[in-house]
């Protein structure tokens, strides 16, 4: 997590020099942009999208459907020992439980969702199968489970010797406070006090493509809050909130404290937001503000970030602090890593 922090800071500080100015490519492409589709296209939240990318690329590059590509790609981080905050190895509850949350929408409407589900590395594949082989959106806990069984998943331990190892040190100290720590604290990106390496105690993997013909789909996948209440369920797997899908307007998801989220129905605002003219950009700015002015007083304790895209692949995000990034992927380019614009530019104590 260490290396992740690293890599985020060269992102954002040195080597980001050529991902702002592809950015205000990016930017200046949309400003002018007609309305026909540019092509296929994939975004993904926080560092950690490039590879996820890159992989959902492989499908979309071939002709693939976008709902193939987004859940191809998040299955980079569930499966990445090294990111506690997706999948396999994140961080558990505070009982010790690794709990998972995932979505997946197409543009049509169609959608499944795992909420609490444990013992399965990849929640996204479950989710996608709710989608397709059941009459339901979202399963959660021990049925989700069953369900994921039965369908020919293996069970595993999701909790590994480092995240394991993570947890107990934070018993020693722990005092309940669920909360999302900011990237812009001293503890860095992602960081938490008391967890070996900085570790991180959040972030989702947000992913939305568009595919060759147009169509668009988005996944969204997390281990959520690290230590957080057992039965705790963040925005992730609910639709509306951590993703939301609409073929005629565009595609939205989130990161960030899931209450918060879910409170403002985020992705659906912000898809809202788009059909109602608005830009991807302003959508997200727009949404983030609207947290914002419901938690006048906590506003710089909570970090939220947007990020969307219209059907003609337009991009855009926001968050409410400094240091969220996002992936974008496209035949030009296949590890651009932009830096979000936020409500705070700069660092808070
Ligand atoms: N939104 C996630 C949750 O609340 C966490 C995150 O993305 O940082 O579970």
């Amino acid at each position: 997590m260490t290396d992740r922090r690293n890599f985020l800071k060269a992102s954002l500080l040195g080597a980001s020099a050529s991902a702002l100015a592809w950015a205000g490519k990016l930017a200046a492409k949309q400003a002018s942009t007609s309305q026909a589709f540019s092509g296929a296209r994939v975004v993904s939240t926080w560092d950690f999208g490039v590879a996820a990318n890159k992989a959902a690329w492989t499908v979309l590059s071939q002709g693939g459907h976008a709902l193939d590509a987004v859940e191809t790609g998040v299955q980079v981080p569930e499966s990445d020992l090294k990111n506690h905050s997706v999948g396999k190895a994140g961080y558990p509850d505070r009982d010790g439980h690794v709990t998972l949350d995932a979505s997946i929408m197409d543009a049509d409407g169609n959608c499944g969702a795992v909420a609490a589900l444990e013992h399965i590395e990849h929640p996204i594949c479950v989710a996608r199968l709710v989608m397709d082989r059941t009459p339901h959106v979202l399963l959660v806990g021990e049925g989700a489970l069953q369900f994921a069984l039965a369908q020919g998943f293996k069970k595993q331990e999701l909790l590994t010797p480092e995240s394991d190892k993570a947890w107990h040190e934070w018993l020693k100290t722990a005092r309940y406070q669920p909360s999302i720590n900011s990237e812009v604290h001293d503890y860095g990106h992602g960081g938490s006090p008391g967890m070996p390496g900085g570790a991180g105690n959040h972030d989702t993997i947000g992913m939305l493509a568009i595919d060759a013909q147009g169509r668009l789909a988005g996944a969204c996948t997390t281990s959520g809050m690290a230590w957080k209440m057992r039965g705790r369920v963040g925005d992730s797997p609910i639709i509306g909130a951590g993703l939301y899908v609409d073929g005629e307007v565009g595609a939205a998801t989130s990161t960030g404290v899931g209450e918060e989220v879910i409170r403002n129905a985020g992705s659906f605002l912000v898809v809202e937001l788009m059909r109602q003219g608005r830009s991807p950009q302003e959508a997200c700015k727009e949404a983030v503000m609207r947290i914002i002015r419901r938690r006048p007083t906590q506003t710089k304790e909570l970090q939220v970030g947007f990020l969307a895209m219209n059907k003609h692949g337009d991009v855009g995000a926001w968050a409410i602090q400094h240091g969220f990034s996002y992936a974008v992927c496209d035949a030009k380019k296949q590890d651009g890593l932009i830096p979000s614009s936020s409500v705070y530019s700069t660092s808070f104590s």
